[in-house]
């Protein structure tokens, strides 16, 4: 089916390669200077800022996309947590607990150097009992001398370590290897296998905005805690809630609850269990304390949803306290501030008072819906049509690029491929999508264009 140039292979190609479902997650964890940073760098294949970071200084970016032999995946980063007053093996624990449980797979990285430690020890109890698939990543073996010190890792009893020199790349093409091959195809952890399951919500927001509070409201109690996840952890625990006469799955609620004794990292931590929550779930309900104005932190969290390509709710809280004026300015914030997520279903709650509650399931069913929007090809066509004839694309260089056609290549969220004769501007995409959701809706839902180009 060649349509105007393009053959059915490029077609499928493109489809295949912005269709892409949920992305399986790796988690790199172990003690602090081993090299997980470096290695996460190695595998990412760029040179992100994260080995140079100051001490102390807060990082909230700790998923990556990566590739290695044609596979996609996510890399969950716990490099840059620094040591929390508890000492060094509850905080190297902790921040493994989270990142495990986020993970479809392991790289468990020791100093070949320096050899298995007793906090290794204690990663490797954690390993056993989270039952995920490791690839021990035996690193520093900077040259053949150090392939014994390696050896002497079979000890951990987590099977063959690879020698690897996250610093120069020594054998870390066949580490990723053995990564690709104890990764599942799909996250085991997201919506792939749980059709028809209770839908799973992430409850996120800055802290004291109120998440705990709205918890308590809506569940009452009639909170089930759903798994101590065969005792990893205290910590990731899901609960079902009964809401709007439907049991929805709240993930990682635990999380919710304070950690006191958490000083330095303690910023770091709480992006962590972000992405970790976030990554389960397929709807995120971002709260944002209404009383106060909208941080960066606020539209970070709301960043981490829409890039992690999940469903949104944004829900302002404290609505009980807001007078007239600092509604007023609440609204220029979000329109300024929140621009780019105009499409999110937005509620105004108090937790204290309950208002507005019952609008919650709403509107998270209003995202849901917009998240797995799928348009059939022929009405997407018929529109792109009409669009393009009404609305051409400036003409550049005595040129006119066209849209040619489009397809729908996946949902949750839905994904575009875009067929086009030229090279299309970022402005004329921006109207598409915007035209797009004119048209189709997808309330509460990032949506993916991707353009590809004849040659
Ligand atoms: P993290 O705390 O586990 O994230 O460790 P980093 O990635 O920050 O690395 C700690 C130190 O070990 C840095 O000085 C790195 O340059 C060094 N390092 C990391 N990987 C290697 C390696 O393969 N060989 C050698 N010789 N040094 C490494
Ligand atoms: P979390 O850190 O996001 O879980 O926030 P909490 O639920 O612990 O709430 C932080 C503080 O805000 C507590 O003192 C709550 O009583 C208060 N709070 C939460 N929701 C509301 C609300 O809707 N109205 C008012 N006035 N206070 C609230």
């Amino acid at each position: 089916a060649a349509e105007e140039g393009f053959d059915l292979e490029d077609v499928e190609g493109a489809i295949g390669a912005a269709g892409h479902g949920p992305l399986p997650v790796l988690a790199v964890v172990g003690r602090p200077n081993v090299g997980k940073s470096t290695l996460v760098n190695r595998i990412i294949g760029r040179r992100e800022a994260v080995v140079e970071d100051k001490p102390g200084v807060t990082r909230d970016r700790v998923t990556y996309e990566a590739e290695w032999a044609g596979r996609r995946f996510k890399v969950v980063d716990t490099g840059g947590w620094e040591q929390d007053v508890l000492g060094i093996d509850a905080s190297v624990a902790a921040q493994a607990e989270y990142a495990i449980e986020a993970a479809d797979a392991v790289v468990f990285v020791v100093d070949a150097k320096v050899g298995a430690t007793d906090t290794d020890e204690a990663v490797v109890r954690l390993l056993r009992k989270a039952g995920k698939p490791v690839v021990l990543c035996a690193n520093k073996v900077d040259g053949p001398s150090g392939e014994a010190d390696a050896a002497y890792l079979w000890s951990l009893g987590l099977g063959e370590p690879h020698p690897v020199s996250a610093l120069h790349g020594r054998g870390t093409g066949d580490m990723l290897d053995a990564v690709l091959e104890a990764l599942p195809e799909t996250p085991a952890q997201t919506f792939g296998t749980s059709v028809g399951g209770p839908r799973r919500v992430a409850l996120i927001g800055r802290p004291n905005v109120g998440k705990s509070s709205l918890l308590n409201k809506v569940a009452g109690e009639e909170r089930v805690v759903v798994n101590e996840l065969a005792g990893t952890t205290r910590d990731p625990v899901d609960e079902l809630i009964e809401l709007g006469g439907k049991t929805w799955k709240f993930v990682d609620t635990a999380g919710i609850r304070k950690r006191v004794h958490l000083q330095q990292g303690a910023d770091y931590y709480a992006s962590l269990r972000t992405a970790a929550a976030v990554e389960k779930a397929e709807v995120a309900v971002v709260l944002i304390d209404g009383s106060e104005t909208i941080s960066v932190q606020d539209q970070r969290i709301v960043t981490m949803a829409v890039e992690a390509g999940r469903a949104l709710v944004i829900a302002y809280n404290k609505w009980d306290t807001l007078d007239e004026e600092r509604r007023y300015y609440l609204e220029r914030e979000i329109e300024t501030e929140l621009a780019q997520v105009q499409w999110a279903p937005r509620v105004n709650v108090s937790a204290r008072t309950g208002r507005h509650m019952e609008k919650l399931v709403p509107a998270i069913e209003t995202a849901l819906e917009g998240w797995e929007t799928r348009v059939p090809t022929g009405r997407l066509n018929a529109f792109l049509g009409e669009l393009v004839a009404a609305h051409p694309h400036p003409v550049r260089g005595g040129k006119q690029p066209r849209i040619l056609f489009g397809t729908q290549a996946g949902t949750k969220p839905p994904r575009f491929v875009l067929f086009a004769s030229g090279f299309i501007e970022a402005g004329y995409r921006r109207f598409i999508e915007r035209r797009l959701r004119e048209e189709f809706g997808f309330e509460g839902s990032p949506i993916h264009i991707s353009v590809r180009v004849r040659e």
